[in-house]
C-alpha cells in the first residue's frame, strides 16, 4: 500500500480530481504526512487543456485534450472529465489496479446513461471508452436502466411524497444516517410527530392548489415503525386514501408485530422493508441489531400473509463475515422469495461506531468476490436489478442495487434515484426536489431533529416559496 500528500496547487475541481485518489483505496492511503507526495496542475493554452501529473514515486506524467471553451459549461463539464480521466490512467498504471468504474464517480451511473443516450451517444461504448468502466458493471447499469422503462415517471406534474422517521430501537454500528435511539428522543417525539402531520397537512394543500400529482408515497427513515402502531397509524391515516405505491420502511424485525402489519394494511401501505441485512445471528449481535434470524423469518411470514409487497437488504461486507457467511444470507433470502431483495455494499463514514472503534476499509476483505455471487445467484433465481447507486467509502469501491422479480420494481426508488419526478420532503434531513424540464432543485431541511423541531415555521415557509403555492 503506498502513502501519499496530495500537493494541491489549485482548488478547481478539488473534490471530484481527490475522488479519484480516494477511489484507489486500500491500494492508496492520502496521508498528509506522508514524505512521498502526489499532485497536480493544469492550464488552458491555445485551445488546448494540458494537465501535468507529478509524484515522487512514479515520475510526472502529462496529457492534453483538445477544448473548445466557447461553451462555458460544456467546457467545464470535459476539463472536470478529462483531469479525472487523467489521473485514473496514471494511477492504474502505477498501482497496476483497475477500479470496476473505471474514473467514473458520481452516486447516479443510470442518470449518466440516460443522459448519454439522449445526447445521441452509445452510452455502453461511451461508458467503457471514455469512463473505463468495466464491462461487467456497464452491463449492471443498462440493465437498472432496461428495467425502470414503462415505470421511471414522464409527466411533469408528477410529485412523490417522502417522510422521514429518523428513529431507531438501536443503532447498528455500522449506521451513518442521522438516525437517533428511540429512547434518547422520549420527550420530544409527540412534538416532532405533530410537526410530520402538520407537514401533511401542508403538502395535501399543495396538491390541492397546484396541478401537481402524487405518484408513490415513501416513509422511510431510521425505522418508522419504532415509534409505536398509535402514532404511525395517526400519520398514515391521511394519506391511506391515495390509492398508490405506499412504502413503509419496516426494516428492524424488532418492531414488527402483527398488530403493526394490520394497521399498516389497513392505512393500505402496499409495501415495506423488512431488513435482515445478515441471516447470521453472530453478525446480528455483532453489528448491534436487538433480533435474532427466527424474528425475520417470523415477519417475513406474517407480512406475506397480509400480502404486502416485500423488500430485503442485505449488506456485503458487514464487520466480521466471511465470503460464506455472506453467501449463505444471500442463499437465505432467495429462499423466502420476496418480490424485491437489495444488495448494499458496506460504506464507512464518519458518525458510524466501527469507523470511531478503529475499523478499517481495508480489513473488510474481497467484497466485489461477495456481490459477484450475489448478483450471479439472484439473476439465477430470475431477479433483475432495477436501480442502483454509488456512495463514498464503500468497501472495494462498489455500488447499491435493488432486484426485483415479477414487475414488482419500487415506482420511488426508481424516481428518487432517477431524479425524474418532483419529491415534497417532510421530516429532518429529508430533501424536497423540484424537477422542471431538465432543470432540477434541491431544498434540505436541516438533518437534526431537535432544529427541525425548533425551526419547523421558517421550514415551512421555505418549502412554500419553494413549490410555489
Ligand atoms: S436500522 Fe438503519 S437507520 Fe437505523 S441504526 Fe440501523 S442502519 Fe441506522
Amino acid at each position: 500500500m503506498h502513502r501519499v500528500r496530495l500537493e494541491i496547487p489549485c482548488e478547481n475541481y478539488l473534490n471530484d480530481v481527490q475522488d479519484i485518489a480516494r477511489e484507489f483505496s486500500p491500494y492508496l492511503e492520502i496521508d498528509a504526512d506522508s514524505p512521498h507526495f502526489l499532485g497536480w496542475n493544469f492550464c488552458y493554452q491555445d485551445g488546448n487543456f494540458n494537465i501535468n501529473i507529478y509524484s515522487s514515486n512514479w515520475g510526472d506524467y502529462k496529457d492534453s485534450l483538445k477544448i473548445d471553451n466557447d461553451d462555458e459549461l460544456l467546457y467545464k463539464k470535459y476539463t472536470k472529465r478529462f483531469l479525472k480521466h487523467s489521473l485514473y490512467k496514471f494511477l492504474s498504471k502505477n498501482l497496476g489496479v483497475k477500479l470496476p468504474y473505471g474514473s467514473l464517480t458520481g452516486v447516479r451511473p443510470t442518470k449518466l446513461y440516460y443522459e448519454l443516450t439522449e445526447r445521441g451517444y452509445q452510452a455502453e461504448e461511451y461508458l467503457i471508452d471514455e469512463f473505463m468502466v468495466s464491462k461487467q458493471k456497464v452491463k449492471l447499469i443498462a440493465d437498472c436502466v432496461k428495467n425502470q422503462q414503462g415505470i421511471i415517471n414522464t409527466n411533469k406534474n408528477a410529485v412523490a411524497l417522502f417522510i422521514n422517521i429518523p428513529f431507531c430501537p438501536t443503532r447498528c454500528n455500522y449506521c451513518s444516517f442521522i438516525s437517533t435511539e428511540l429512547f434518547r428522543v422520549q420527550k420530544e417525539l409527540h412534538k416532532y410527530i405533530d410537526n410530520v402531520q402538520a407537514g401533511i397537512a401542508d403538502f395535501k394543500n399543495f396538491l390541492s392548489k397546484t396541478n401537481h400529482k402524487i405518484t408513490s408515497i415513501y416513509i422511510g427513515g431510521g425505522t418508522p415503525t419504532c415509534i409505536g402502531i398509535d402514532m404511525l397509524n395517526t400519520l398514515l391515516s391521511p394519506l391511506s386514501d391515495f390509492g398508490l405505491e405506499f412504502t413503509v420502511e419496516a426494516g428492524r424485525p424488532d418492531t414488527i408485530t402483527k398488530e403493526m402489519l394490520i394497521m399498516l394494511k389497513q392505512n393500505n401501505v402496499t409495501r415495506i422493508s423488512i431488513n435482515p441485512q445478515s441471516f447470521n445471528q453472530k453478525t446480528l449481535q455483532k453489528i448491534g441489531r436487538n433480533h435474532t434470524v427466527d424474528d425475520i423469518h417470523k415477519c417475513y411470514d406474517m407480512a406475506k400473509e397480509l400480502g404486502f409487497v416485500v423488500n430485503m437488504d442485505l449488506i456485503s461486507g458487514l464487520q466480521g463475515e466471511s465470503y460464506q457467511d455472506f453467501c449463505y444470507s444471500v442463499d437465505q433470502a432467495i429462499l423466502l422469495n420476496p418480490s424485491n431483495i437489495t444488495i448494499h455494499t458496506l460504506s464507512i463514514k464518519r458518525g458510524a461506531k466501527i469507523t470511531q472503534e478503529g475499523e478499517k476499509k481495508k480489513e473488510f476483505g474481497n467484497i466485489a468476490k461477495m456481490n459477484n455471487y450475489a448478483y450471479n445467484a439472484l439473476y439465477s433465481a430470475g431477479y433483475q436489478p432495477y436501480y442502483m447507486y454509488r456512495q463514498k467509502n464503500t468497501a472495494d469501491n462498489l455500488e447499491n442495487v435493488g432486484f426485483f422479480r415479477d414487475n414488482c420494481q419500487c415506482k420511488y426508488n426508481i424516481d428518487m434515484m432517477e431524479e425524474s419526478s418532483s419529491i415534497f420532503g417532510i421530516g429532518a434531513g429529508a430533501m424536497s426536489k423540484k424537477v422542471t424540464g431538465s432543470r432540477l432543485e434541491r431544498l434540505a431541511n436541516p438533518k437534526g431533529f431537535r432544529e427541525y423541531i425548533d425551526r419547523i415555521n421558517s421550514i415551512v415557509q421555505n418549502k412554500r416559496q419553494f413549490f410555489n403555492f
